[in-house]
């Protein structure tokens, strides 16, 4: 028997506690019941995104509400900003192209964090801009990107802020309200470990102006339907919603407020920093290179010369039942990429490296064995990590 380890940003690792939430026999999504946890949700959420916006739960996966966010905001024609810095980034324009709005992107090598004083001269230079579309953290490169900034500046233009938070919150600090952002999306397979299939999305009224004009063609994500319905005695959902998925939320919430955001903060910054270290210990490269741009979420790193990533990924997987995550898009075969996002504690980063160091070493990469996993207690240890 191999015991199997899933350690990516996302699908991320479930707790026994959530998973047995998710086991509950199946409620009625129109009993009282259901509306009881579905409210208690739905406040919790808003409180994850720091936010009074209004808060909508769609069954899909987060890219489900990357396009909600596209088909509710503008009409076909819109003139909308893409600031992509990896694979994520380049979904937001290819879901913009494929409704026929008119992209105009900001492209960063993959690697880099978006830089904000980009947004303003764009915004300048197009007036008829009516969205700006970016990641937080731009999961296939583990950048994150200075939100806060970009907020401060969208707000003095008549275009809508809309920020892919599905892996960034949580591992960060967001705040939808404080930094002006107009729609926020999150998924329940990302930051909340929870089951994949949920996906929920914060409207600011400068947001409603814009979806309440749109006349773009959608049915299952319209948002003024997920409104009206949510408007019923008790809230509802105007379709079937993931009822399970929304049951074992609650309870990854709870989870999450009991432990304290400051704290998951912290949990975060420092599993990150010892997987770093460790990293960096094997004689390896991130591929962030600017340490202030990199995010808690995961963290990627380049393969070394002469091996295939695939290769060491699946050697991890296979032989020693760990699963990290490859590289995307452009970056394929070339990084992996470990996360930290979620229900993640120091053993998994142990687990990780140890996993790592084993399939380098059968890969004929030369360094000493243990040095990582030593790196990482050495940091845990240093940063007191236990007490937390
Ligand atoms: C995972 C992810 C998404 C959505 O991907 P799904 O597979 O549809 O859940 C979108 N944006 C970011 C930044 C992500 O990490």
């Amino acid at each position: 028997m191999v015991k199997r380890y899933i350690l990516t940003p996302g699908p991320t690792p479930i707790s026994e506690e959530v998973l047995m939430e998710h086991a509950r026999p199946l409620m009625h999504h129109r009993s009282p019941e259901f509306s009881k946890i579905f409210i208690e949700v739905t406040d919790k959420l808003k409180k994850f995104f720091k936010t009074e916006n209004d808060i909508f739960i769609l069954t899909a996966s987060g890219t489900g509400a990357m396009e909600a966010a596209v088909t509710n905001s503008f009409s076909a024609g819109d003139r909308v900003l893409v600031a992509s810095a990896g694979n994520f980034g380049e979904r937001f324009k290819k879901i913009s192209s494929k409704f026929g709005l008119n992209v105009i992107s900001l492209d960063y090598e993959w690697g880099d964090a978006v830089n904000p004083e980009d947004i303003k001269k764009s915004l300048d230079e197009n007036p008829d801009i009516k969205g700006v579309m970016l990641q937080f953290s731009e999961t296939s490169t583990g950048v994150l990107n200075d939100i806060k900034t970009v907020g401060s500046i969208v707000k003095k233009y008549k275009a809508i802020l809309i920020v892919d938070a599905i892996s960034g919150v949580r591992a960060s600090d967001l705040r939808a309200d404080e930094w002006n952002l107009d729609i926020v999306l999150g998924g329940s397979q990302k930051a909340l470990s929870a089951p994949t299939g949920v996906a929920f999305i914060s409207v600011s009224p400068k947001a409603w102006k814009l979806i309440e004009k749109s006349n773009m063609p959608r049915f299952y994500f319209d948002l003024l339907s997920a409104r009206e319905a949510s408007l019923r005695k008790p809230p509802q959902t105007p379709w079937t919603p993931g009822i399970s998925i929304i049951v074992a939320m609650n309870k990854a919430l709870d989870m999450l407020f009991e432990e304290g955001l400051e704290n998951v903060f912290k949990r975060h910054s420092v599993l990150t920093m010892a997987t770093q270290k460790a990293i960096e210990k094997l004689g390896l490269e991130l591929l962030v290179k600017d340490e202030s741009k990199r995010g808690y979420s995961v963290t990627a790193a380049r393969v070394p010369e002469g091996i295939d990533g695939k290769e060491l990924t699946g050697i991890m997987r296979t032989k020693y039942g760990v699963t990290i995550a490859g590289g995307q898009g452009k970056l394929k075969g070339k990084i992996f990429r470990m996360a930290h996002l979620g229900y993640f504690g120091i053993f998994d980063a142990i687990i990780a490296v140890s996993a790592l160091e084993m399939a380098l070493k059968d890969l004929g990469y030369k360094f000493e064995i243990g040095a990582g996993i030593t790196e990482v207690e050495r940091v845990f240890m240093e940063n007191n990590y236990l007490n937390t």
